[in-house]
């Protein structure tokens, strides 16, 4: 309960995995879904924190997904509430559609508007989610789209498919070319189609299982033929479900065997490059950085001592610790988005922890707790560079030392 974030906040049993776990007992023994009992499953951020600390090895990550799932079924959500989950479901798991708002975005933010808007907290007043949104949008940069096959560099190693994300190829396309990048100099031939779509995270996660099969399929479909050897992933969210496919088509008898044999593939970028060895030269970075363990790739997948070893591996840099590292930055997929108070709040904390530790960069693998703790650090007048493990990684690779890492501030 202690690592649970809502319980952190609010010392409410019911906002507790163990309160959360007696209201699933209560609906399977015949209660009705009320409003209540639905905000408080509303209420979790699926980090998965709880699932890390149980003693006795309770999964509750599959219960609450499962219990999403009905609540999507059973439960008529209040009309505000529809419209704003259906306007999220329209925009987030489309990257083209994410894409087409790079242009006006770009312009809202050189034009002084978002600054000046900022300054007078009407959009926060009037409208609070739009102001959330307003808030996490990253400074954008024009990056080119990868190229649909790179050779590896040197000997070729592996082949290696390679998801590109939704916010991830809209928002942090940079951190997909450094992705490419690392992995071709590490010797692996990359292949990107074009033509991938979502993943399914976001629905899956939001007990939307129909949408988030037919995400899985039609990217199984992309890929099956590719004969890749690895699917990787630098978005720690989509990793956690893709190495999921396997449960979440394990009832259609056309697809259970191919999305089981397609998450076997899965692997987080720095499960990858661990797994392989290095064989590129890593060059010095003379500079402090704070690691954050994204609860997807922590929690939900374990991944917590790769990242590190290959931030260890290059020369001159000293990673620190952040103080709480379990307890989520409260970005949680569109958590704070549907939930703009409480994600501030626990924004702010992991931002205090963060500073704390005096690091010149704060390194993730998330696209999302980078946009949720630069908001925060910016909140807390502090400074810190923010970087994805993928860009640290290249930069030292190229030899660039960290002056183009220290420029990306929060
Ligand atoms: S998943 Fe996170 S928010 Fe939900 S009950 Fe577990 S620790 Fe709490």
């Amino acid at each position: 309960m202690t690592t649970c974030p809502t319980y952190v906040l609010w010392g409410e049993e019911m906002d507790s995995p163990r309160g959360r776990i007696h209201l699933i007992g209560q609906g399977l023994s015949g209660e009705p879904l009320s409003d209540s009992m639905v905000g408080h499953f509303d209420n979790c951020l699926g980090c998965m924190a709880c699932v890390t600390a149980c003693p006795s090895g309770v999964r509750y990550d599959r219960l609450i997904e499962d219990t999403r799932a009905q609540v999507e079924r059973r439960h008529q959500r209040g009309p505000r509430e529809r419209a704003l989950r259906a306007a999220i479901f329209a925009l987030f798991p489309y990257p083209n559609r994410l894409r087409l708002l790079r242009g006006p975005l770009r312009a809202y933010q050189r034009s002084g508007l978002q600054k000046a808007l900022a300054r007078t907290g009407l959009l926060r007043r009037l409208a609070p989610t739009l102001a959330t949104l307003d808030s996490l949008a990253p400074r954008l940069r024009s990056v080119p789209r990868p190229p649909a096959r790179v050779r590896a560099r040197g000997e070729r190693r592996a082949v290696v498919g390679m998801l590109t994300g939704c916010v991830q190829s809209a928002f942090f396309p940079d951190v997909n070319s450094a992705t490419v990048r690392i992995l071709a100099a590490e010797g692996c031939e990359v292949l990107i189609p074009p033509s991938q779509g979502c993943c399914g995270a976001l629905s899956v996660h939001n007990g939307r299982r129909a949408e988030a099969q037919r995400f899985a399929r039609r990217l199984i479909d992309t890929f099956e033929q590719t004969g890749m050897d690895y699917f990787v992933v630098n978005a720690a969210g989509c990793g956690s479900s893709l190495k999921e496919y396997g449960e979440l088509l394990a009832d259609d008898p056309g697809w259970a065997s191919k999305a089981a044999a397609f998450a076997a593939k899965v692997r987080d970028l720095s499960e990858l490059l661990v797994e392989l060895g290095p064989v590129a030269r890593r060059h010095p970075l003379p500079m402090s950085v704070a690691y954050h363990d994204a609860c997807h790739l922590g929690h939900a997948q374990g991944v917590r001592v790769q990242p590190r070893a290959l931030l260890r591996g290059i020369p001159e840099l000293e990673v620190r610790t952040i103080a709480e590292a379990e307890i989520c930055c409260g970005s949680a997929g569109v958590w704070n988005v549907l939930n703009p108070e409480p994600a501030a709040e626990l924004g702010d904390r992991k931002a205090r922890m963060v500073l704390a530790t005096g690091a010149e960069l704060l390194v993730t693998a998330n696209p999302g707790c980078l946009m949720q703790v630069a908001a925060a650090v910016g909140r807390q007048g502090g400074t810190i560079a923010l970087a994805h493990t993928a860009q640290v990684l290249d930069a030292s690779i190229r030899n660039l030392g960290p002056e183009p890492l220290l420029s990306r501030p929060a």
